[in-house]
């Protein structure tokens, strides 16, 4: 049996009439840049996050970046994340300017560690640090009723990056009353990539920026077409950052399936679960399976995306001969990532590196397994048995 990473073509085959008519009422429009459909996509994904503002942008990168450019840092300045990872979250920090700074992760989670984000806070004396980007790795939130209520306390605005985790959902506690808040809404921006392998994946690169303020939503509506205000007048620098209305109308149409692939990943999540139980391979120490911390939290309630799978991640013992192994048997694998931010190379001049033991720990034992809506049963099947066999052969 084959079983790939991701399969676009199911997902395909059931939107694809559609999408063509779409796509080709815009080719005949002639209207190429911004417009209504890229008006209508931000109202939909701003009102299915619960905020006012959304900003189509050409990327998650971009969406990033032109939150980060809008903060006005300045050389020397210093911006918070993790070290655990795609290598956009901290390259948008270098390209503005400033200097990336790290608190380790959560084991059980891989998202950046609160206590440590206050260790980091408290030790930055001169106050150089003027944002944190937390990421909700994986499709799974940060810890934000944490991280939210320090960054409060040093008055330290929040990007965060959502890329993985559009619609994925985290419970806070607010006077006295637990409600739960859709990742990227809690920040002053919140970024979303609609790479075609995230959750809601476009034809080709796109992005979006939400925000609950409008002012900060406004100048970055404006850096993202050159600062321009009006034509050919800029007060501000900014780039071309805009999303194509090509990709606003497949997304449009892919937006109203969405939460059907996030409940179909979360139930491939739980197929994993009892076939990994059965196989002996859940308590066991060679394979660690992902910790759904809110889980509890959603009381059973399945419209809660506790956790929205945009990857299901397992920690192996022996990992890279596992992944080998399971190549040989035809299923497919990535590893997110296999190096900390705070280890590549281009930082090595820029940074006094730390040490991380958690992320480096993570980066060395993380394994993504198939999780996509389509996959079957018996491909499930097949790839838990093969983990097995890998280790029964011990
Ligand atoms: C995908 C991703 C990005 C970048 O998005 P692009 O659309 O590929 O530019 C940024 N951060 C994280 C965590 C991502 O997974």
């Amino acid at each position: 049996m084959k079983v790939p990473l991701l399969d676009l073509k199911p997902q395909l085959a059931e939107l694809r009439h559609e999408i063509l008519e779409h796509v080709t009422n815009v080719i005949d429009s002639t209207r190429y840049i911004q417009g209504p459909e890229v008006e209508a996509l931000e109202k939909e994904i701003s009102h299915y996050c619960s905020v006012p503002e959304g900003v189509g942008v050409s990327s998650g990168t971009d969406a990033l970046l032109v939150a980060l450019m809008a903060l006005d840092l300045k050389p020397g300045d210093l911006v918070l994340t993790t070290p655990f990872s795609f290598f956009a979250t901290m390259g948008i920090i270098l390209r503005v300017g400033a200097k990336p700074a790290f608190a380790d992760i959560n084991p059980d989670t891989f998202n950046i560690d609160p206590e440590h984000v206050d260790t980091i806070l408290e030790l930055d004396r001169e106050r150089k640090i003027k944002a944190i980007i937390p990421v909700h790795l994986y499709g799974q939130c940060a810890d934000m009723e944490k991280i939210t209520s320090i960054a409060r306390r040093y008055n330290i605005p929040i990007i965060e990056d959502a890329a993985q985790a559009i619609g994925a959902e985290v419970p806070m506690i607010s006077n006295g009353t637990e409600k739960w808040h859709k990742a990227g809404s809690m920040g002053l921006a919140g970024c979303f990539s609609f790479f075609p392998s995230k959750n809601l994946g476009a034809m080709g690169d796109g992005g979006m920026v939400i925000s609950q303020n409008s002012s900060f939503a406004k100048k970055m509506r404006l850096m993202r077409n050159h600062g321009a205000h009006p034509k050919y007048y800029h007060a501000i620098v900014g780039g071309n950052f805009r999303l194509d209305p090509i990709q606003a109308v497949v997304l449009r149409l892919k937006l109203k399936h969405l939460e059907k692939w996030h409940q179909a990943r979360r139930r491939n999540a739980k197929r994993y679960e009892t076939l990994f139980a059965e196989a002996d391979l859940a308590q066991n120490s060679s394979i660690r399976l992902p910790q759904a911390v809110y889980k509890k939290r959603a009381h059973g309630d399945r419209s809660r995306n506790y956790h929205i799978y945009n990857q299901y991640v397992i920690r192996a013992k022996r990992r890279d001969e596992l992944r080998a192994w399971l190549g040989r048997k035809n299923v497919a694998t990535e590893i997110y990532y296999p190096l900390c931010l705070h280890q590549q190379e281009c930082v090595k001049e820029v940074i006094n590196i730390p040490t991380l033991p958690h992320a480096e720990k993570a980066a060395t034992d993380t394994l993504a397994l198939p999780i996509y809506p389509e996959l079957t049963l018996e491909m499930q099947e097949y790839v838990v048995k093969s983990i097995a066999d890998f280790y029964l052969q011990e």
